[in-house]
C-alpha cells in the first residue's frame, strides 16, 4: 500500500470504505482521521501512529448541531463559547455520550470535540455525516505536520489519502483544550486561544477558570496524552534566551523566532523539521528577549508555544 493525495472528497469516502484512513487538511495542523463509527478504522489511526491507546483522540465535527450527538451536556458558557470560537482552534472537553467509544477517548468518560476551520475537511464531514476522530498526523511524540508532504513523508507505505486544501495551517500549532464541567472551566491544553480570549468571550457570565495540572507545568504526567517527550525532530533541539550578543558554537545552527507569537507559532513546526540535507548537527532556537514587552494576551500565546517548545527541545 501507498498513501495519496487527492483533492476529491469522495475519494478520500472512498477511501474510508476501502479500509483505509484519511488525513485531514485543518487551520492547526494535519489529523489522521477515521469515522467515529468504524472501530476498525479508529484502531488503525493508534497503529499507523505508533500510538499508545491511553492517549485520547479528539473527534471533530462540523457544526454543533453534529456535536450534539456526541455530547450529553451543552450549557450556556459552551454555547458562548463554541458560537465565538467554531470553526477554530478550540476543543472542548465534555461528557460523552455511547456514540462515541471507549477507544476513542481512552475509556474517559469525557471527548474532547471541535469544529475545524478548513472548508475541504468541513465538507468532507458533512458528506460523512458522522464525526471524525483524528489526532495530528504524526507519528507519536514526533513533530506535527503542517503541510500535505510531511504528512505523506511519515506514512507513505501506509493505506492514507491526504486531502490537500488551498487553504494554509495558518494557526499551525495544536488547538487550546478545556474541560467544562458545571461553573468551571480547565485549561488542559494552551494554544492560540488564550484564557484571556475565553474571559473575554463569556464576559458577564458566572464561571470560574483554572490552569490544570498539566497545562503549563513541565512534570511529569497527570491526564493522558501529556508525556513530557513530544514534538520532537531527530536532531538535537536548544533553546536559549536572546540576551546580548550571542556567540555562535560551531556545528549547530541558530533560528531568531519572530517576536510576534502568532508567527511563530504558524512557522514553529516547520522550522522544527528535520532539513532534507543537514549542515549542523544540532539546532538553536533563540527565543526574542522583546517577547517580554507584548500585551498579556500575546505573552500567553507564547506560553503555548513554550508548552511545544520545552518538550520538543533544551533550556541552554
Ligand atoms: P492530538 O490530537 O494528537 O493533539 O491529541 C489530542 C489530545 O487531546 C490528547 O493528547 C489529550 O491531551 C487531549 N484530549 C482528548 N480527549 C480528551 C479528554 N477526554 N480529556 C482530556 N484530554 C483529552
Ligand atoms: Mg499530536
Amino acid at each position: 500500500m501507498s498513501s495519496f493525495l487527492s483533492d476529491n472528497i469522495d475519494e478520500a469516502l472512498g477511501c474510508w470504505k476501502a479500509g483505509g484512513l484519511v488525513a485531514i487538511p485543518t487551520e492547526t495542523v494535519y489529523g489522521l482521521g477515521a469515522p467515529v463509527d468504524r472501530e476498525d478504522l479508529i484502531l488503525k489511526i493508534f497503529s499507523y501512529k505508533e500510538r499508545p491507546f491511553y492517549d485520547p483522540l479528539i473527534v471533530h465535527i462540523s457544526d454543533k448541531l453534529m456535536a450534539k450527538n456526541y455530547v450529553e451536556t451543552w450549557d450556556p458558557l459552551t454555547e458562548l463559547l463554541t458560537e465565538k470560537f467554531w470553526p477554530g482552534p478550540l476543543t472542548i472537553v465534555l461528557k460523552k455520550t455511547n456514540l462515541v467509544s471507549d477507544m476513542i477517548t481512552s475509556g474517559l468518560p469525557t471527548v474532547g470535540i471541535r469544529c475545524p476551520k478548513n472548508k475541504q475537511t468541513l465538507d468532507l464531514i458533512n458528506a460523512l455525516g458522522v464525526g471524525v476522530a483524528a489526532p495530528s498526523a504524526n507519528k507519536f511524540t514526533k513533530t506535527s505536520p503542517t503541510n500535505k508532504d510531511h504528512v505523506l513523508h511519515s506514512f507513505k507505505d501506509d493505506h492514507l489519502c491526504i486531502l490537500t486544501s488551498d487553504e494554509k495551517t495558518e494557526v499551525g500549532i495544536e488547538s487550546t483544550i478545556i474541560s467544562i464541567e458545571n461553573e468551571l472551566i480547565t485549561l488542559l491544553r494552551p494554544g492560540i486561544i488564550t484564557q484571556i480570549d475565553i474571559e473575554e468571550a463569556l464576559k458577564g457570565e458566572k464561571f470560574q477558570f483554572s490552569l490544570g495540572k498539566t497545562a503549563f507545568e513541565e512534570k511529569a504526567p497527570t491526564a493522558p496524552g501529556q508525556d513530557p517527550i513530544h514534538y520532537r525532530p531527530t536532531y538535537k533541539l536548544e533553546l536559549m534566551e536572546g540576551k546580548g550578543q550571542i556567540i555562535e558554537k560551531e556545528g549547530a545552527e541558530y533560528v531568531l523566532l519572530d517576536k510576534d507569537p502568532y508567527i511563530t507559532a504558524r512557522e514553529l513546526y516547520l522550522l522544527m523539521r528535520d532539513p532534507l540535507k543537514k549542515s549542523f548537527n544540532r539546532r538553536v532556537f533563540v527565543l526574542p528577549e522583546s517577547r517580554h514587552q507584548l500585551n498579556e494576551k500575546e505573552k500567553q500565546v507564547w506560553q503555548s508555544i513554550l508548552n511545544r517548545l520545552v518538550k520538543a527541545g533544551k533550556w541552554v
